[in-house]
């Protein structure tokens, strides 16, 4: 590889690596098909892929998080329903939104361990996405913001917005690793970058965060959970020392 140096700014995703997320969307959708049962035809599967739809097509106007994919269920069960949904589900749907938003930041195991042994020896950021105010509160809410160097919410992340976030902090990529769940959005483009990455899967993966061809096998590391992220940073750091 060449050109990596001794790691100083370890980044960590939010959403399904520091805080349980996408169990919680799961949870919701499976209310919205109860919900919508009794008005529609369809199978599980079937409705399942009309959202996916939806989110699909809404995700470049309204991006990701909780709002948009409140409003991707409305309008799911608008077509759903061919306009025949009553205003009492759509004011239940929004209720099942609110209760996402509400909903108490529940860490991964071990995570208060992990970034308490990270914050000794590098400069640990936090680079999530979403909803802007949902974001802070989730970080507020999870108590590790104060030992943090930065905290970063972005919109998307893809590698112009990495090369952005890492130029305004003054990072240079060969110092910099990217730890989260998503090959998609945490791995392939810090890779792309010229930075490095640790891939630690949550055990369900939204589709849309599904990368589009597979990574080739040994390109980053793959870790069950991120107790094991401080001695695969050291191992890291010694391979390139
Ligand atoms: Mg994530």
């Amino acid at each position: 590889m060449g050109g990596l140096a001794v790691i100083e700014v370890v980044a960590l995703d939010g959403d399904d690596t520091l805080w349980h997320s996408e169990q919680m969307f799961v949870d919701t959708q499976a209310r919205f098909r109860d919900l919508l049962a009794p008005h529609v035809d369809l199978d599980h599967a079937a409705l399942d892929a009309r959202l996916l739809e939806v989110e699909r097509r809404n995700l470049s106007t309204l991006g990701y998080g909780v709002k948009a994919f409140t409003l991707s269920l409305i309008e799911t069960a608008i077509e759903v329903t061919e306009g025949r949904v009553l205003g009492r589900d759509v004011q239940a749907i929004v209720d099942l939104g609110k209760a996402l938003l509400d909903h108490p930041v529940q860490l991964l195991d071990g995570v208060p361990e992990a970034v308490d042994a990270l914050t000794g020896r590098y400069r640990v950021m936090i680079i999530t996405k979403g909803d802007l105010l949902h974001q802070e509160s989730k970080v507020a809410r999870s108590g590790l913001a104060e030992d943090l160097w930065a905290v970063e919410i972005v919109s998307e992340k893809d590698a112009p917005t990495y090369e952005r976030v890492l130029r305004r902090h003054r990072i240079d990529p060969a110092s910099f690793v990217m730890v989260g769940n998503s090959v998609r959005s945490d791995v392939l483009p810090v890779l792309a970058l010229g930075g490095r990455a640790v891939h630690v899967p949550y055990h369900v993966t939204w589709e849309l965060e599904q990368p589009d061809h597979d990574p080739a096998d040994g390109d980053f590391p793959v870790l069950a959970g991120l107790t094991h992220l401080p001695a695969c940073l050291e191992a890291m750091g010694a391979e390139a020392a």
